[in-house]
């Protein structure tokens, strides 16, 4: 196994040294077992947050209703957290009281799956009571202790479940996967904003794909869209799978963006709604992009999204689905009316939805040649906003024109510089906005 960094083990043995028992604890023991590095270390020990801070003057309580202090040595900083047990969940999410325990098998036992439930010491001993290594080597994610009390105490812990399933590629353990489904609508009680943070984990992970498919009903609680979709057929011929297992498949082909992954998780949620038969007996789905928008509007609000990956979530899903321009006029307009981070997304929002179809090699074709034009045109200096041109509404007030006709005038010259009707120089722009004006008065 992978040691433990020099500062955390120079923590482990002040602590030891001072008579407490002391250990890393958690994810990190978990992510050293399986030879990945870990996010960071989690430390547990018997002394109370007061000794823990006798022993490290510079230490920070930064949670000392749970016991937790921050100790920095030297470039790195721990959360050193005294063993606890806790008690009661009246809410579904938190402990009513914790209670300090010198033991570090009882602080095993309040957490969430046997992988997380295991503590390594300074000399690498490693304290397993709930068989966390031979589950870590099966691959199986297992509540500690009684799967259905454990959801019901916490119901975000169905989540982590998901999220962890979805990152490490575990499968669930029987008892636990049915005490999850049954406990699935606790999900209610628990923050939009943490049910938006856990389901990010989980569209993020590299097993999304498995994840989705094997438990739509989960995420459906606050996604209820979700189940109509399962099982919904599409009969055309590009398509091969039904609704939910087309979004599964393109959730998985995207790239690892929390805008991204959100985007195809939501992009035909409204198809089901919008299902016409055609005499041939297949099916379209006319109207699904404004509907599935309006659906991901609505969700993305709940989840307290912020506004910004919101409104573009929004928008990728509202255009997913319609022809990518492929000339340069064309492509400008895209510019003016997304922004290139934006058309670049949509790139590959469509090269996602696409690979979850049957494979056509000419979507693959059309989606490089749009990215190669979206490059030129970036690089070419064509102008795609108002600000691009060579004339600015000082100059056109110089004109002559005043208020909206100075926008407007502006919106137009753009227009037509996009379509190659006018250079971009200030003389041609300047006699073309004269020529408009004389118009607007004649
Ligand atoms: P990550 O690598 O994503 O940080 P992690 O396992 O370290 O995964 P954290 O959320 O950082 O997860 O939590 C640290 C540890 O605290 C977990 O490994 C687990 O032992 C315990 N834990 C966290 N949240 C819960 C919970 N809701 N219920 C029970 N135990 C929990
Ligand atoms: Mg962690």
């Amino acid at each position: 196994m992978t040691p433990l960094p020099p500062t955390l083990l120079t923590l482990l043995r002040t602590l030891e040294s001072a008579g407490h028992s002391a250990y890393a604890v958690g994810g990190c023991v978990r992510d050293l077992l399986r030879r990945t590095v870990p996010q960071d270390y989690d430390v547990a020990t018997s002394a109370t947050p007061e000794e823990t801070m006798s022993l490290f003057p510079g230490a920070v309580a930064t949670g000392l209703r749970h016991g937790t202090v921050t100790v920095k040595i030297g470039p790195d900083a721990y959360e050193v957290t005294t063993f606890r047990t806790e008690g009661g969940y009246a809410d579904h999410r938190h402990p009513d009281a914790v209670r300090f325990t010198g033991r570090i098998e009882d602080d095993l036992a309040r957490r969430d799956f046997t992988v997380n439930a295991m503590a390594l010491s300074a000399d690498g001993r490693l304290i397993d009571p709930f068989g966390g290594q031979e589950d870590l080597q099966k691959g199986v994610l297992r509540c500690v202790g009684d799967a259905d009390a454990r959801f019901s105490e916490d119901a975000l812990r169905i989540m982590r479940c998901l999220r962890f399933a979805s990152r490490l590629g575990f499968a669930v353990a029987e008892d636990t996967e049915k005490a999850m489904l049954r406990r699935r609508e606790d999900l209610r009680f628990i923050a939009p904003e943490r049910l938006r943070q856990e389901m990010t984990g989980l569209l993020l992970g590299d097993h999304a794909c498995g994840v989705l498919l094997r438990y739509p009903a989960i995420p459906a609680v606050f996604l209820p869209e979700i189940l109509p979709c399962v099982g919904f057929p599409q009969r055309i011929p590009r398509h091969r799978y039904d609704v939910w297992g087309h979004i599964a498949h393109a959730v998985a082909a995207a790239p690892k963006t929390e805008v991204l992954r959100w985007t195809m998780l939501l992009h035909d949620l409204g198809k089901p709604l919008c299902c016409t038969e055609d005499d041939d007996g297949r099916t379209h789905f006319y109207g699904h992009m404004e509907v599935s928008a309006a659906i991901a509007r609505q969700r993305l609000t709940a989840l307290r999204f912020d506004k910004a990956s919101l409104e573009r979530i929004v928008t990728l899903v509202s255009v997913h689905d319609k022809a990518f321009p492929l000339t340069d006029s064309g492509l400008c307009r895209l510019l003016r009316d997304m922004g290139p981070e934006a058309a670049q997304q949509l790139i590959a929002v469509k090269r996602a939805d696409a690979a979850a179809k049957v494979p056509d090699p000419r979507r693959v074709q059309e989606m490089d040649e749009a990215e190669e034009l979206l490059q030129a045109v970036l690089a070419s200096g064509r102008p795609w906003q108002v600000g691009h041109l060579a004339v600015n509404g000082a100059d056109l007030t110089a004109l002559g024109l005043r208020g909206p006709a100075v926008g407007e005038a502006l919106r137009t010259l753009l227009d037509r510089v996009m379509d190659g009707a006018l250079p971009n120089e200030k003389t041609a722009l300047l006699a073309a906005a004269q020529r408009m004006k004389c118009a607007a008065f004649s």
